[in-house]
């Protein structure tokens, strides 16, 4: 750790012994005081603590490239952007410089001439260490000037030399020096441009419109990539693929529990909070949707299925949950299985069909919803407990229900099926109406699921009978 001390100039800064550090030691550095004082280091990130977690840190404290692959949504960029609370808060840089240039080894000709002129009173300001990370997509449009810089023509035009680096435009990872720079999608990146990133890496300097240009830069350069683009043949340069010293391998929350904390912690949040009154099984079936969906042949696993996926459709059934509440005048909101189709609208964006034909997407959808229901009903019945509920529907029970049907209706069948408040009771010890028809709903969906009871579905709701 270095010394933090605001100096405003070279020789200020001296005095005050501050030492500058490569960027890889100054992560490295405090990383090694966060793992000692067994501080979070990457706050946030649920379900990676045995595997990816471990890695990374490894890496860092190697003070190795790193690549990070997996499908989406597995919190990659995330864990990327969370390695920037490891920089220093702030750092000194010379006055006004483009590329963050070192104040006692600058490297751009405009810093080194002042030097040259001012000395010890070259002024010196600090960045903060968010202005020390840029990340960008991948794309096959990108091009070195993006990345790297161009020769900027007018300065040309003004009669400067061209191996004078102040005809230089700078690109983004020229002006994350001494930061880190995260490229996602690496092998979208044209292969010209991944060798003039692995010369900028690794030999230091680059190639502009046929001019070598030394840039002796410090940036940690941290990508990501889908693994099958990533060791197809041909995607990626073999140099650039050597270069990067850790290849750490994401995943999918391996445990349900992890998947509902990460769709707790996503989801979008308003002040009527205090109003939801969420079922820890409705939870549990998005959750479950999700799982089986990263399992589904009809589903195109490579690109794979997001945590987005878990959390837009949290996001959409507690919707419908409220618009319920707000027609009926409920105090309460609290999602019920049949609030459950409503998720196509979330769900069929954010997944790729492996065949397209009309209609399938909501007949994938309305599969994978019967599936996870049914799972997750058995975590928590052994349809053999609940043999009162089914003799009441063969005594001529029939019970309605729908995402529509107002919440006060719902106790009155406790009453009259036997059985049926003896499974809620399982399920909550909750009295309000809305936690009892969401419970409700999930019994007998789950008797249905399980082929014990007829269910008729009509666009005002769905009745169950024997
Ligand atoms: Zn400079």
């Amino acid at each position: 750790m270095t010394l933090g001390t605001r100096a405003n100039t070279i020789g200020e800064l001296r005095a005050s012994g501050y030492e500058v550090l490569t960027v890889r030691e100054e992560i490295r550095n405090n990383l090694i005081a966060k793992i000692r004082s067994e501080e979070l280091v990457f706050p946030g990130i649920i379900g990676f603590n045995e595997t990816v977690i471990p890695q990374l840190e490894n890496a860092i404290l190697a003070g190795q490239d790193i690549i990070l692959l997996g499908e989406r949504g597995q919190a990659k960029s995330r864990l990327i952007r969370s390695m920037v609370a490891l920089l220093d808060e702030s750092v000194p840089i010379i006055a006004g410089c483009e590329i963050n240039d070192n104040p006692y080894d600058p490297i751009c000709r405009g810093c080194r001439d002042m030097v040259d002129e001012q000395g010890d009173d070259t002024p010196v300001e600090w960045v903060s260490r968010d202005e020390r990370y840029s990340e960008k997509l991948a794309t096959p449009d990108i091009s070195i000037a993006d990345l790297i810089g161009e020769i900027d023509p007018i300065k040309v035009a003004e009669g400067r030399h061209l191996s004078d680096e102040l005809v230089i435009h700078y690109g983004l990872v020229p002006r994350t020096n001494r930061g880190i720079f995260c490229i996602n999608e690496l092998p979208d990146l044209a292969e010209r441009i991944q060798v003039g990133l692995f010369n900028l890496m690794e030999e230091r300097d680059v190639q502009i419109k046929g001019y070598r240009i030394r840039l002796p830069l410090d940036v940690y350069v941290v990508s990501t990539a889908n693994p099958e683009d990533y060791t197809n043949r041909g995607r990626i340069v073999t140099p650039l693929k050597d270069r990067y010293g850790s290849q750490i391998h994401t995943h999918y929350p391996k445990d349900p529990a992890d998947e509902i904390a990460i769709m707790e912690q996503e989801r979008t949040r308003f002040p009527d909070e205090d109003k939801l009154i969420i079922p820890g099984y409705m939870k549990e079936i998005l959750a479950e949707i999700t799982s089986q969906a990263r399992q589904s042949n009809e589903i195109n696993q490579r690109s794979g299925v997001s945590v987005r996926v878990s959390i837009s459709n949290f996001e959409t059934l507690l919707g419908n949950a409220m618009r319920r509440a707000i027609l009926h005048g409920d105090q309460w909101i609290c999602p019920r299985s049949s609030d459950l189709p409503y998720i196509v609208a979330s769900f069929t964006g954010k997944i790729e069909l492996e065949t397209f034909e009309e209609g399938r997407e909501s007949r994938v959808t309305d599969d994978l919803t019967r599936r996870a229901a049914l799972r997750v009903f058995g975590n928590y019945f052994d349809v053999s407990e609940l043999e009162d509920i089914i003799l009441a529907f063969d005594l001529g029970e029939t019970a309605e229900v729908g995402s529509d049907k107002q919440a006060s209706t719902y106790p009155a069948l406790l009453e009259r099926i036997d059985g049926l408040a003896g499974a809620v009771r399982r399920l909550t010890d909750d009295n309000r109406d809305e936690a009892i028809a969401s419970a409700v709903e999930f019994v007998l969906e789950g008797l249905h699921l399980n082929r014990r009871l007829n269910c008729d579905r009509t666009p005002a709701g769905s009745t169950y009978s024997r």
